[in-house]
């Protein structure tokens, strides 16, 4: 059991482990090592409990949580020995998102307020550098205390993340972290679940309200910071007086801007009353009101005030500011308003075309998402008729 690195490392069939139920394999060399406690069972001193504490958490992984196997990699004693739990190349559950590219180490106790003796954490250096240099872990690897890659635990306990914290590979940012919905108790974390979960009706209703969501929040930007600017090119534009402008041009001028600020106050309309209902509803996450929410019923005025807002109110916008360049130098300087027309053009050209491409690229998915959707609802019903159906 020994080994050249100066530490017995327990094999599953010497501990009397079940095999796991479902094993997955895991990519090596892995770039990080997560230290974990037991909280429960406490610290073990000879093998025989030890033994007794990994038979414990099997149990409890793999008979009540129906995992696949105990959820650590690798576990230490208080005997100074490693136990062998997922091993080097099976993906463990101890730390979601991190299972399937980490090696778990739970030091078996519990560390909140003692540090465990220097012979277990000997032999966790000691795991830790044979793996590395056996290929299993990758020698720059980033080493983490469970709570840093999970809200709402305490584990691996103060004391020992005390201790870590000062080990030469620990790293104080991980790259994500983790946020469950429920806190539960340290180290027994909910299995990442490798079920698809196939879509229903509901979460469908969720999607197309979020995108509701985000088209009226960008609905109501584009047309307050629009129409607002309209509004100020018409009351602050001075006209000097006897000026050579042609009426044609002001009355022009005039119905651009009010038709220009009326299109992006309906879009605000619409969105300032859809809006905040969306908004509540989505915040609540709660699913009895998502076929309550407005989204559904009101898919047209949504629409509605998205084009408004992003085709018709930018394009009279710009074709604005092509009218008031001649206001504006009618007086002074043809070449300087035929300058601005000569940009305004192609942009407007390229503006249309654009329009029209989006327009139509995003018909093409929507029709796409529609034959999907459809097919899923099939699906539903399909699984639903065999669930009702009598064997
Ligand atoms: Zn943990």
């Amino acid at each position: 059991m020994a080994n050249p690195h100066g530490f017995d490392l327990v094999p599953r069939d010497v501990w009397g482990a079940r095999a796991p139920k479902s094993p997955e394999v895991m990519k090596n060399p892995v770039p990080y090592v997560i230290i974990h406690h037991t909280y429960q069972p406490g610290a073990c001193n000879t093998t025989e409990e030890c033994i007794k504490a990994m038979k414990s958490m099997q149990d409890f992984h793999q008979l009540e949580r129906n995992w696949s196997d105990i959820g650590y990699n690798f576990a230490v004693g208080g005997d100074g020995k490693a136990y062998v739990g997922r091993g080097w190349s099976l993906v463990g559950a101890h730390s979601p998102t991190y299972n399937d590219k980490s090696i778990g180490i739970c030091l078996i106790g519990d560390w909140r307020y003692e540090l465990p003796d220097n012979k277990l954490l000997d032999t966790v250096h000691k795991l830790i550098e044979y793996g590395v240099q056996i290929g299993k872990i990758a020698p720059n690897y980033l080493l983490f205390g469970h709570k840093q890659v999970r809200e709402g635990t305490e584990c691996p306990g103060d004391k020992l993340f005390q201790e870590i914290s000062l080990w030469k590979h620990f790293s104080s940012t991980p790259p994500t972290v983790w946020s469950p919905n429920k806190n539960s108790k340290c180290c027994r974390e909910i299995e990442e679940t490798k079920v698809k979960v196939p879509p229903t009706a509901e979460s469908l209703s969720w999607r197309r309200l979020h995108m509701s969501r985000a088209k009226l929040k960008a609905t109501s930007t584009t047309s307050e910071l629009l129409s607002g600017f309209a509004m100020i090119a018409m009351v602050e534009l001075q006209i000097n007086e006897g000026t050579a402008v042609p009426e044609w041009l002001f009355v022009m001028f005039s119905v651009c801007t009010t038709v220009l600020v009326a299109v992006h106050i309906f879009a605000l309309m619409i969105s300032t009353y859809i809006l905040p209902n969306i908004d509540a509803i989505s915040k609540l996450d709660v699913s009895e009101l998502v076929s309550e929410s407005p989204h559904e019923r009101m898919k047209g005025f949504i629409q509605l005030a998205c084009a408004f807002s992003t085709v018709l109110g930018l394009f009279l916008f710009l074709v604005e500011v092509a009218i008031l360049c001649w206001v504006k130098f009618w007086d002074y300087s043809f070449t300087a308003a035929i300058a601005a027309t000569v940009i305004v053009t192609p942009v407007l050209i390229i503006f249309v075309l654009f329009a029209v491409h989006f327009y139509h690229s995003l018909v093409v998915h929507r029709c796409d998402t529609s034959v999907t959707d459809l097919e899923k609802l099939e699906d539903m019903k399909k699984h639903l008729d065999e669930a009702s159906s009598p064997v």
